[in-house]
This record gives C-alpha cells, sequence and structure tokens, in this order.
C-alpha cells in the first residue's frame, strides 16, 4: 500500500458521544453528515484523560499519562525525549500546522510552538476567520503536510457568554432539566460541524487527505459531574471518532475499545513513519487480535487542580517551569481537594477507582447502569499490569516530585516489587 502524504487530526473539546447525528437521531446537521458520510464511527472510542492536556498529549505520543508525564490538567511539562506527531512529520520533511481557538492550552509541551491561533488576526478566535488555515490545504498533492485543528467553542460556556438573561445550565442539571441544558451544548457543536468543519471538509480531497476528528473528553451534564474535570465518568470518557483513510474503504473498528494512544502507531505506520514506538497502542488498521480481551485505561490527577488556563501559567516564560510541577525550583501549589483516579473499560464496562481511598464503582460504559462488583481484584490486576508492564517506567523516576515518588514506592510495594 502506498504511504498516506496528508494528515488532517480535528479535535472539537468537550465532543461527546451523543453530540453527533448518527448516535443521535435529533442532532440536525445535514451538510456535515454529507461530507462525512464515507467516514467510519469508532462506537468504542475512549479518552486516557478528561482534560484537554493530557489527553492531546496521548493523541500526540501514543502513551497513557502516567507514560508521558501530564498526569492531569495542571501539571506543567511532558517527560523528556518522547516522540510527538508533529515533530515526527516536521523531521519527516512534511509541512505541519497545528492550530487552535485555545492554543496556550498547549502551554510548555513539547508540540506547544507547532499549534498557533486558528486566526492570527483575531482577538477572539472564534470570531476569526478560517481562509488563513484553509489556505494551507492548497498545497500541491505531492506535499507531505500533517495539520491539527483544535475547536474551544465547545468548551464551557458553549458560546453563551454574554447574552442576557442566559441560563445557569449548572442549576438547570441539578433541578432535572438536563435536556434543556443540553440544547445550548448541542447548539455549539452543530455551529461548530455544521459550519467550520464543513467548510474546512469542503476543501479536503478524500482520495488525498486522512482525516480524524475527534473528541478530547466529553461533557457531563448530569448529577455526578457537570463538566469534565472533576472525575471519571462515562459521559466524559466516551467520545466520537470519525476516520476517513484514502483507499482503505470503510474501516471495520474492532469489537474492543479503541483509545486516543491508537492514532500515534496508526498514523506513523500510515504515513512510513519509523519510530520506536512500545506503548500500548496499537495500529487500528493492523491485527484486530490486538483488540481482543482488551481493557484500556483513563486517568484523572488533580493533586494540582484542574484549571491551567490562568495569567500566571500563560504569561509565563517557558525557561521558568523548571519541572513537571514546579516554577523557578519551587513546586507549584497544591489543590486542596485533589484526588488521583483511575479507570478502565473493556468497551462494555467502566470500572472506577480512587487511587488514595480505594473506593471504586463498576457500570455498564454505554448505558452508565450501575453494575454489582464483588471483587474489585480482578480490575485491580488489570491495572496494575499495565502500570507494571508498560515499556515507558523510567521517566517517572526522572524528575518526580516528593508525593509522586512517595505514591509510586506504595504502588511497587503493593505490587511485591519492594519490600
Ligand atoms: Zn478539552
Amino acid at each position: 500500500m502506498d504511504r498516506i502524504r496528508k494528515f488532517l487530526l480535528i479535535s472539537i473539546d468537550c465532543w461527546r458521544y451523543d453530540a453527533l447525528s448518527r448516535t443521535n437521531a435529533r442532532f440536525n446537521t445535514p451538510k456535515f453528515d454529507l461530507l462525512t458520510q464515507d467516514f467510519s464511527l469508532a462506537e468504542r472510542f475512549f479518552v486516557t484523560a478528561p482534560a484537554t492536556r493530557p489527553s492531546h498529549t496521548s493523541l500526540f505520543t501514543g502513551l497513557y499519562p502516567f507514560e508521558h508525564g501530564l498526569y492531569g490538567q495542571t501539571y506543567l511539562k511532558m517527560f523528556a525525549g518522547l516522540p510527538n506527531l508533529f515533530q515526527l512529520f516536521a523531521d519527516a520533511g512534511a509541512e505541519v500546522m497545528g492550530r487552535s481557538e485555545r492554543p496556550d492550552v498547549f502551554r510548555f509541551l513539547d508540540f506547544e510552538s507547532f499549534i498557533t491561533p486558528i486566526d492570527p488576526r483575531a482577538k477572539a478566535q472564534y470570531l476569526g476567520s478560517l481562509e488563513d488555515l484553509i489556505a494551507w490545504m492548497d498545497h500541491p498533492s505531492a506535499t507531505r503536510q500533517f495539520g491539527f485543528i483544535h475547536f474551544w467553542y465547545t468548551h464551557g460556556g458553549y458560546g453563551l457568554g454574554g447574552i442576557r438573561s442566559a441560563p445557569n445550565l449548572r442549576d438547570w442539571v441539578d433541578q432535572g432539566r438536563a435536556e434543556e441544558a443540553l440544547r445550548f451544548y448541542y447548539a455549539a457543536v452543530s455551529h461548530v460541524l455544521e459550519f467550520s468543519l464543513v467548510e474546512i471538509l469542503k476543501r479536503a480531497s478524500l482520495d488525498e487527505w486522512a482525516i480524524f476528528i475527534l473528541g478530547d473528553h466529553g461533557e457531563g451534564f448530569c448529577e455526578e459531574i457537570m463538566a469534565h474535570g472533576d472525575t471519571l465518568h462515562q459521559n466524559v470518557l466516551h467520545v466520537p471518532l470519525l476516520a476517513h483513510i484514502p483507499g482503505r474503504g470503510k474501516i471495520e473498528f474492532p469489537e474492543g475499545p479503541v483509545s486516543m494512544i491508537d492514532l500515534f502507531p496508526t498514523i506513523t505506520k500510515l504515513a512510513g513513519i519509523d519510530v520506536d514506538y512500545r506503548g500500548y497502542g496499537a495500529n487500528l488498521l493492523g491485527s484486530p487480535h490486538a483488540f481482543e480481551n482488551r481493557w484500556v485505561l483513563s486517568e484523572l490527577d488533580s493533586l494540582y487542580g484542574i484549571g491551567f488556563l490562568t495569567p500566571s501559567n500563560l504569561q509565563t516564560d517557558s525557561s521558568r517551569v523548571t519541572s513537571r510541577v514546579s516554577m523557578d525550583r519551587v513546586e507549584i501549589e497544591k489543590y486542596p481537594d485533589g484526588v488521583r483516579l483511575w479507570s478502565i473499560t473493556d468497551g462494555q464496562q467502566l470500572y472506577r477507582e480512587n487511587e488514595a481511598t480505594g473506593d471504586f464503582v463498576r457500570r455498564d460504559v454505554m448505558s452508565g447502569e450501575g453494575l454489582p462488583c464483588h471483587t474489585p481484584d480482578e480490575f485491580r490486576s488489570i491495572y496494575n499490569a499495565i502500570r507494571a508492564n508498560s515499556n515507558y517506567q523510567n521517566p517517572e523516576k526522572q524528575e518526580a516530585s516528593t508525593e509522586e515518588a512517595a505514591i509510586l514506592e506504595a504502588r511497587l510495594r503493593d505490587l511485591g516489587y519492594i519490600e
């Protein structure tokens, strides 16, 4: 098979699984549906983290948060020396473009310099023009290209800011009016799909471009979680992945779960880029055996909070970030309510555990219905095996904070590696 020369990754922030006409009959996006009718939908696609920074870092490295170092949203840097898709394509001579409606959310990450505003002239990115970005797609067909586009309009206020008598959606959800609240969220997603994406997709010849459209995490809109950063919940972990690869027809996604970490090996393979990748991600077009009996991991760590987007982070010179959790060699402030959670899913059931308390839940990942769980050890041993068998152990010891070192030591003791 010929190598694919052109790749476009489109990330829609907070895009959850039911914000799509294929999964929700009330979703009205006829132009987007026509343009993506030959795209395949992965029905069991899960993110590695319910937060923008760690989730995208998994997309670009093919690694779980505990492997790439961004344990949570407010960790500052990745572990050193990990290949990322932007750099790999740039090194391979491709034209590389990253555009975001919120580029500063990627500050201090290895691929930060590749991601610029969607419209360099616009102050508010959602009011900007797509023309500059679309012009980038007009390279001759022989040119290698790698593009990433990130939409933020779907995040947080969903475009409600500044609207007179705008409702408080959290109050509505608390009052049992989640369906009404969701209409505003769905409207923001429709706006992105049915205008911005439509205009981009019109320009992309499907004979040339491999295109992946995905959510970096979903959004709660339920009693347990309103937004996305507070817990590991099916509404935030299960998101759409639409994929089109030239010349491959419909993609038969595996029965088992597909994870954000699978895109790195899939894309590098399609592009013919040689990279020493030893993560858990599997090529989506490779052997289906790689997906049998598979459990995929998601992690949440809010020990340093969940709000990265503060002036002190956004206006700080990169040179002042002296480790993953320190500036000017001083550890950043801890978040008093911080937690560490992990969850695993096989695409049918979700098991979640609080690392400090051992509290756990098991539920049907599609319906969210609670399931009995008499044997948490079964799930703990799956998780422990993922941690213990990872080929990316060493970075964790590179520059662990005191607390991280203590957590790691406790885990290794639990696993019987140290006395
Ligand atoms: Zn996000």
